[in-house]
């Protein structure tokens, strides 16, 4: 489904990715943990177009979106992302945040995009605040709302960036829930978390990242529980 081929990348003379081959497969929940500075983000960004290459490949369904030839609105469709500062359009509702870009990109009528905005605001439990505005919401609530913005364009597979990480911690537990949810019905996920436990119940594997690389991966069992690198260990060590 999709497949990442030693990709590599710089910031001017700053190697950030150095060669991260990677491989998820459809209905697959990848979690990668990493220390800050690593490349987590960037490598996520480069898998949905928001970030060039400079070397490698990335083939989504066969298709290479790195391509010139290749359509970023498309990829985005097929690609949905929701970020660690949820990136609500703040003068806009709830319900037209969830709308605006699948009215325009994938040609849905008003009201067929609400009517599955209504059933993905359900899904994430917020069918009340289809009228609010952003500010009028939570932290938990506004992440919410943007996985039911991804939802609304039927990705193929999700991208998540830290997506508790900037939560107070009581509204963790509800975004996890949402995404716990996601993947038992089958959503295939990528997920940069520093939430190990939700890792350990969730994740078909685990990925360890640092210093540009892939370092180390497995299962949940293998990874937290028998860590064969002793970068990984060390991490842990910090993290848990
Ligand atoms: P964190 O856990 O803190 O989110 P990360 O693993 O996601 O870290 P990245 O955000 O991918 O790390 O950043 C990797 C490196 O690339 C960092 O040293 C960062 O400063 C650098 N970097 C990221 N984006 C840019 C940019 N647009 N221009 C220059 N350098 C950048
Ligand atoms: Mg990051």
């Amino acid at each position: 489904k999709l497949v990442a081929s030693r990709i590599r990348k710089a910031y001017g003379q700053h190697q950030v990715l150095k060669g991260v081959s990677l491989a998820v497969h459809t209905n697959d929940v990848v979690v990668m943990i990493g220390p800050s500075g690593s490349g987590k983000s960037t490598f996520l960004r480069t898998l949905n177009g928001l970030e060039t290459i400079d070397q490698g490949q990335i083939l989504i369904d066969q298709q290479d979106i790195h391509a010139k030839s290749s359509n970023m609105n498309q990829i985005r469709e097929k690609v949905g992302m929701v970020f660690q500062h949820f990136n609500l359009f703040p003068h806009l509702t709830v319900l037209d945040n969830i709308t605006m870009a699948a009215i325009q990109t994938k040609h849905f009528t008003p009201q067929e995009a609400k009517d599955h905005a209504i059933h993905y605001l359900e899904l994430v439990g917020l069918a009340n605040k289809q009228d609010s505005y952003p500010a009028q919401l939570s932290g938990g609530q506004k992440q919410r709302v943007a996985i039911a913005r991804a939802l609304e364009m039927e990705p193929e597979m999700m991208l998540f960036d830290e997506p508790t990480s900037a939560l107070d911690p009581e509204m963790v537990g509800d975004v996890l829930n949402v995404m716990h949810q996601l993947a038992q019905n089958g959503m295939t996920m990528l997920i940069v978390t520093h939430e190990m436990g939700f890792a350990e119940a969730v994740a078909d594997k685990v990925l360890f990242f640092d210093e540009g690389y892939i370092q180390e991966q497995g299962t949940p069992q293998q990874i937290f529980k028998h860590p064969a690198n002793p970068r990984t260990k060390a991490f842990l060590n910090k993290v848990i």
